[in-house]
């Protein structure tokens, strides 16, 4: 298959939403509107792809539908589990897409996609019609693939996979733990968002323990028999003595009892 690229993707969007109808939601702001493109979700991918359709050509309608309110960036927030930097640093709302790039920004939370009408609805009963229709809702859980977890358990035990109270919750609990105490990673096999993450995330509590709790420290129980940047993370393992962490790799981590 042709590679396309970003330009060509944002040219081809922006010519195809030339050739549509407008949708009956929220009718265009401007009489000269290309036509309407939608994009769920405002994450990474949602945002960047709206700003750059806009920018691409302003007379695009462009309208993008986000269930919350607030977005909390993933990336960076292993810092605040070393204590670098705070949530609020990393949450971010959508005055800026909307007020600075006139991008329309909806809450609400998409539940049904219709191709044939060209239209998504949302849980608010909502329907919204679309010439172009961009997909961009990121990644769920699905707890019920590891046995023994699931949304109330990570109550107890943060996967703080999805940035906010879970980044919190694990932050709070590195706090509360004693120093001389062990901090267990489970990293999970291939493929799964941030190959970098869960060694990131050990370095950066490592940190942490090098100055608050020296004799605390993390062991890696890893499914891979290597990871991400592997060489450049071990280095930095090794050489500090203080930092205390251990990585075990091709681990049966159906079976945790074994190690
Ligand atoms: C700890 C951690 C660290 C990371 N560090 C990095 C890094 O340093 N660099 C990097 O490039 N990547 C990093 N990543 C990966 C990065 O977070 C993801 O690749 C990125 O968030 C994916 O963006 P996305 O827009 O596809 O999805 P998301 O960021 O998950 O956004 C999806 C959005 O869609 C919304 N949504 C979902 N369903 C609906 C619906 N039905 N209706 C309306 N809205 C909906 C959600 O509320 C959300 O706002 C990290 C990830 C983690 C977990």
């Amino acid at each position: 298959m042709a590679a396309f690229t970003r330009r060509e993707f944002v040219k081809a969007a922006g010519a195809c939403a030339a050739l549509g109808t407008l949708g009956t939601f929220g009718t265009a702001s401007h009489a000269k509107s290309k036509g309407r493109v939608i994009v769920v979700g405002g994450g990474y991918g949602g945002t960047i792809a709206a700003k750059y359709l806009k920018m691409a050509d302003p007379d695009i309608d462009v309208l993008m539908i986000e269930k919350n309110s607030q977005y909390v960036s993933c990336p960076l927030s292993n810092e605040v589990l070393g204590g670098e930097r705070d949530i609020a640093s990393l949450t971010f709302d959508y005055k800026k897409l909307s007020r600075g790039r006139g991008i329309k920004v909806m809450q609400d939370e998409v539940v049904g996609i219709d191709p044939q009408q060209h239209s998504v609805k949302g849980a608010s009963g909502n329907v919204y019609k679309y010439d172009k229709l961009v997909v961009s809702p990121g990644i769920d859980f699905h707890y019920e693939k590891i046995e023994g977890y699931s949304a109330e358990v990570a109550e107890k035990i943060p996967h703080a996979w999805k940035a906010g109270p879970q980044t919190l919750l694990l932050r709070s609990q590195l706090e509360a733990m004693k120093d001389g105490g062990v901090c267990y990673i489970v990293a999970p096999p291939n493929p799964f968002r941030c190959p970098p993450g869960p060694y990131e995330r050990a370095a950066q509590i490592a940190m942490y323990f090098k100055h608050h709790k020296p004799r605390a420290r993390i062991i890696i129980l890893d499914a891979k028999d290597s990871h991400s940047k592997q060489e450049l993370f071990q280095q930095a393992w090794q050489v500090i003595p203080t930092m205390s962490c251990l990585w075990i790799g091709k681990v049966n981590l159906h079976n945790l009892k074994e190690v």
